[in-house]
């Protein structure tokens, strides 16, 4: 059973000490993917500073050398992989930005060639800002052969680019709910990969506040009483003390099963 881990949110606004002081002695255990914002513009976001909330600017990561540097050397010691996380993460007043972009075919070639000429690593997974992905979103997505990592995707085929595996896929999303005795709205993650023509999907569980180590492992046996893989996915700005102590209550009972591998979130797709 593969285990990963995913932070959502690094941009230009995250300072490495940041980063470090939640992972520190998480990343000696396991690598974390780091879903990376490449040309922010400030929103409603504890972590990022409130002049910065309206202002509209967009800033590069790599004005931020600080940041840069890290996450290089972080790479290169395998602590951390690197996602696409949105281009900008900007609000549209008619959505999230890879419901509402005019463009998100640009901003997945763009962002994700300036993260790889930048930090000088690939990137293959892309990490929808709020889980909020439209029709053409998730094509552009696919179009550019980067995997998705979400959380609470639709698979119904209306809401999803036609391909032949749109129905399969969502058959076997609907045969796990009723072989497990959910109900139509109630939220759940699939256990394991869905494969698509050129792009390949996987559900984490959040961790949040109020998320308990308990819903986690939960989750987890559930997963791997049916042999799929898990990912927890959080964002290193709402990591307090308490949600650290959850993370690592979880980390040590998955750590107790001999056939749990901690891995890159890239391997997830393997
Ligand atoms: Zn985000």
């Amino acid at each position: 059973m593969k285990v990963a881990l995913r932070d959502d949110d690094t941009s230009f606004f995250t300072t490495p000490a940041a980063v470090e002081s939640v992972y520190r002695d998480i990343w000696q255990r396991m690598p974390v993917c780091l879903a990376v914002v490449p040309f922010v513009i400030g929103y409603r976001n504890p972590g990022i500073p409130e002049e910065h909330w309206h202002t509209g600017e967009s800033w590069p990561l790599d004005r931020n050398a600080e940041l840069t540097a890290a996450l290089r050397e972080w790479i290169a010691a395998r602590r951390v992989s690197v996602a696409l996380h949105g281009y900008t993460h900007q609000d549209f007043s008619n959505g999230y930005e890879f419901q509402a972009a005019p463009d998100p075919e640009r901003r997945v070639a763009d962002g994700r060639s300036f993260l790889q000429r930048i930090l000088g690593a690939p990137i293959g997974i892309f990490v929808p800002p709020h889980n909020a992905l439209s029709k053409r979103g998730l094509a552009a997505v696919s179009a550019a052969g980067l995997n998705l990592l979400g959380s609470f995707l639709s698979f119904r085929p209306s809401m999803r680019p036609w391909e032949w595996r749109t129905l399969p896929n969502f058959w076997r999303v609907r045969r796990f709910r009723a072989a497990t005795g959910r109900r139509r709205h109630d939220r759940f993650v699939y256990p394991y990969v869905l494969r698509y023509r050129t792009h390949a999907e996987f559900g984490c569980h959040s961790l949040v506040p109020g998320t308990t180590a308990d819903d986690l492992i939960r989750g987890f046996d559930e997963s791997r009483s049916l042999g799929g893989d898990f990912c927890v996915a959080t964002h290193y700005w709402e990591i307090d003390q308490t949600l650290h102590g959850v993370l690592h209550r979880f980390l040590d009972y998955a750590s107790r099963f001999s056939d749990v591998r901690f891995v890159a979130a890239e391997e997830l797709f393997i």
